[in-house]
């Protein structure tokens, strides 16, 4: 494919805006393609999923005998773990919960107002890290500097770190997230590097950081490779892959069920991933995240490539709205808007501009996928 064709695929709406795309003799993307052939073996919308759901809890309940909680959920206030916090308390009441939040000091207020009234309605115990915030600006302005495109990672990693913290002191096993495949398959790996790599995190925050990371934790490579998964044994589950999930109808559940409230734009319910994924990645990157998301509602059924089209057309940010944030963050991170858009004009990097465990996650991956298939022999 020659890089500097634009194509764009014949049955989703990704393009050549992901560098690593390539496309059949039909025009159909390889992100379309493993959505057939990789994702929807995994993927049970039906009867037979919720069987299988079944299983699955019944299990965690046995687990959880005598323990304070079955599992824990991460509550972003979002339309997914929103919903499935409502699904699990609906057709589960006896399941043990404990939802987490993770406040990094960028909540919009709106977000706050649904996680409160989703533990309330649902009553649902709720822990809520608060993260050093002195520490996150210093990193979140590390990151800022780095020129990296996922900025959004030390968010993420303290929302994981927290988890598997949090989920260890209560002894609890079982994470149960809003992740699914109806609404978030197709992501390019080329738009954004993992969140959990601690050794680029720590790389990035040593280059441009200046003050010690004291309360903030992170997992290491060990840690999240071998620690949790195999000694103590934590599992995470997807519930909404096993469930007839459609966003729309979700939404309007929780709107009616929950008292919840829209944010106008997926992951909206954080400034900061707000202006990361509607100006930052699309002005600098030229990646435009809602291609991903409509791309992963056209292949489950969920809207039409017309519909996508159309909705690709609508502006990322009003003027209005991308001035105040702007403003908004740069204050937040003790800059003035000119030091700001300085930053912004800088030449991007990538992930192997650092230091990372990129290759070592890599052989460690294919490690396993030799033992395990000699153990299958
Ligand atoms: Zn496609």
């Amino acid at each position: 494919m020659g890089k500097d064709k634009y194509q764009i695929c014949t049955n989703c709406v990704m393009d050549t805006t992901d560098s690593e795309i390539n496309f059949d003799e039909d025009g159909v993307c390889n992100h379309c393609r493993r959505f057939e052939n990789e994702i929807k073996p995994r993927w049970f919308p039906n009867e037979e999923g919720r069987k299988k759901l079944n299983i699955r809890i019944n299990q965690i309940q046995i687990d959880g005998k005598g323990k304070e909680y079955d599992c824990v959920i991460g509550l972003s206030g979002g339309v997914d773990s929103s919903y499935l916090a409502y699904v699990l308390r609906t057709e589960y009441p006896e399941l043990k919960i404990l939802a987490i939040h993770i406040d990094g000091g960028w909540n919009s207020e709106l977000a706050v107002h649904n996680i409160e009234n989703i533990v309330k309605i649902l009553d649902i115990d709720l822990y809520t890290g608060v993260i050093n915030w002195e520490e996150m600006k210093d990193l979140q302005l590390a990151y800022f500097k780095s020129q990296l495109a996922n900025q959004d990672v030390p968010q993420d990693h303290a929302f994981f770190a927290t988890l598997y913290d949090v989920a260890n002191k209560y002894n609890i096993k079982y994470f149960l997230t809003g992740g699914n495949f109806a609404t978030e398959s197709i992501l390019p790996s080329s738009w954004g590097y993992n969140a959990m790599d601690e050794r680029q995190l720590k790389a990035v925050h040593k280059q441009f950081g200046k003050i010690k990371l004291k309360d903030y934790i992170t997992v290491g490579f060990l840690k999240r490779k071998l620690y949790y998964p195999y000694i103590k044994r934590f599992k995470i589950i997807r519930p909404l892959d096993f469930w007839n999930y459609n966003k729309n109808e979700a939404k309007e559940i929780i709107i009616k069920k929950l008292n919840w409230r829209d944010y106008g734009g997926k992951h909206h319910e954080s400034r900061f991933t707000k202006f990361f994924q509607a100006h930052w990645l699309p002005t600098k990157f030229g990646y435009d995240k809602r291609k991903a998301h409509l791309s992963s509602l056209i292949v489950s059924g969920q809207m039409t490539r017309k519909e996508a089209l159309q909705e690709l057309k609508k502006p990322l940010y009003n003027e209005n709205e991308l001035r105040e944030d702007k403003e908004f963050l740069a204050k937040k991170m003790g800059l003035n808007v000119d030091e700001f858009d300085e930053i912004m004009l800088q030449s991007n990097k990538t992930f192997r501009d650092y230091p990372s465990n990129y290759e070592l996650d890599k052989n460690l991956s294919i490690l396993k996928a030799t033992v395990f298939k000699w153990l299958k022999k």
